[in-house]
């Protein structure tokens, strides 16, 4: 693995949250100074296309934004908050029920999943914008 691979991953394996491209970047640059931009965009294109990371929409709460983690061991579930962006990760219970019946039902042996859902999280519910 070279050296901005390695980097890139660590960076991703390390962050509590979901980075886009930008800020991938930063922090590229702080580990690696003389890194550039298209170093890293490549790097990031060839870390997905050999399956190791993930890349997000996040229900587009960002337009274009893309957002990357390592591919998880397990699925989880990305829930985006409409009103301030934040994004918090879960591991339902049931959702080994919800591949099985997906599987008896498709035929298909599921591999991977992605599943978004939005809202506004407790502190925007509470907080509504333009309440004083
Ligand atoms: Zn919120
Ligand atoms: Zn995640």
């Amino acid at each position: 693995m070279t050296r901005q691979r390695a980097a890139i991953v660590d960076i991703l394996d390390s962050s509590a949250e979901h980075l886009d491209a930008r800020r991938l970047l930063a922090e590229a640059r702080r580990r690696v100074p003389d890194i550039d931009k298209t170093t890293v965009y490549r790097t990031i294109r060839r870390l997905q296309d050999l399956g190791l990371i993930d890349e997000l929409d996040l229900l587009h709460y960002k337009h274009e934004g893309h957002f990357y983690e390592p591919l998880p061991d397990k699925m989880h579930l990305h829930i985006v908050c409409t009103g301030c962006g934040k994004v918090v990760e879960m591991r339902p219970e049931a959702w080994a029920r919800v591949e099985r019946e997906v599987e008896t039902g498709s035929g298909f042996s599921i591999e991977t999943a992605r599943v978004e859902m939005g809202g506004l999280c407790a502190d925007c519910r509470k907080h509504p914008a333009g309440e004083s």
